[in-house]
């Protein structure tokens, strides 16, 4: 599932493909893509024009000039490309955005589960999902208080914890593992039994690590693209995730991989000990 900096990356690319572009067509192949009436969906966007695209989170936000905002989750394998207009499209383009120009922004999913839903702009954050989204992993949204706060009230692992994007925005497997790793956390450590100084020191990782994958483009994965169809190249420097078996860069001992609520977590053993509360 694309993380912060893989959407970030999309949307930096709509900026370049789809920004100041106008809408004359749009076809939909499948369905349950688009949240709500599919008919409705095309006949507000028609004639309209692509201003903005902006990001909260793992949700993107196409702003049209017509004052109304899609938001688009990418979820497990979503992506966009454009091309121009006649080319072939496959069965797991889903939506096709055709501009004046004659270029087209084709939707691409082959897992089907991302979605497109049109709410007036200005009502975006009264939408489930982002009503409830924890703040962006910057310096100047997500405090140590704050994080200091919300750990304390938790009576969770860690590893869980930071999956959830009511805590802090934009974490998934990936960036979990990684930040753990690097603040030598254990992911079953349970959230409330962090130290000040780990609190501290997975707080400026996050925020670390968030920025220097998106400078990278974010890590390729899979069918993982951004909208360029280009990879990222932050695979390269990871040292936790996809590592099972490998040895830790930091101390060799053989890294691990486990289950932790259900998704696969990887970790040194040595570094990352299970430290008792
Ligand atoms: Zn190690």
């Amino acid at each position: 599932m694309p993380e912060l900096p893989e959407v970030e990356t999309v949307r930096r690319g709509l900026l370049k493909i789809a920004k100041g572009r106008k809408i004359n067509a749009i076809d939909v192949y499948y369905g349950k893509t688009i949240d709500g009436d599919v008919e409705e969906f095309r006949q507000a966007l028609i004639g309209q024009t692509i201003t903005d695209v902006n990001r909260r989170g793992k949700y993107l936000l196409f702003r049209f000039s017509n004052n109304l905002t899609m938001i688009s989750h990418l979820r497990m394998e979503g992506k966009y490309f454009n091309q121009k207009q006649g080319k072939p499209i496959d069965k797991h383009t889903h939506v096709v955005f055709k501009f004046t120009d004659g270029t087209e922004l084709c939707y691409h999913d082959t897992r089907k589960f991302g979605r497109m839903r049109l709410v007036k702009t200005g009502t975006e954050m009264s939408v489930a999902g982002l009503k409830t989204i924890g703040p962006e992993p910057t310096d100047q949204d997500f405090t140590v208080e704050y994080f200091r706060k919300i750990l304390k009230r938790s009576r969770g692992k860690i590893k869980p914890f930071l999956l959830n994007q009511r805590h802090v925005a934009g974490l998934g497997n990936i960036y979990a593992d990684e930040v753990l790793w690097m603040s030598k956390i254990n992911p079953e450590q349970p959230a409330n039994s962090l130290s000040d100084e780990q609190i501290r020191l997975l707080h400026d990782n996050i925020i670390k690590e968030i920025a220097v994958a998106t400078k990278y483009k974010g890590t390729t994965v899979h069918s993982f693209t951004n909208a360029f169809g280009d990879a990222g190249g932050f695979q390269e420097r990871l040292h936790a995730y996809g590592r099972g078996g490998e040895k830790c860069e930091r101390c060799g001992t053989k890294m691990v991989k486990i289950k932790v609520a259900e998704r696969g977590t990887t970790f040194c053993p040595h570094c990352q000990p299970l430290v008792e509360g």
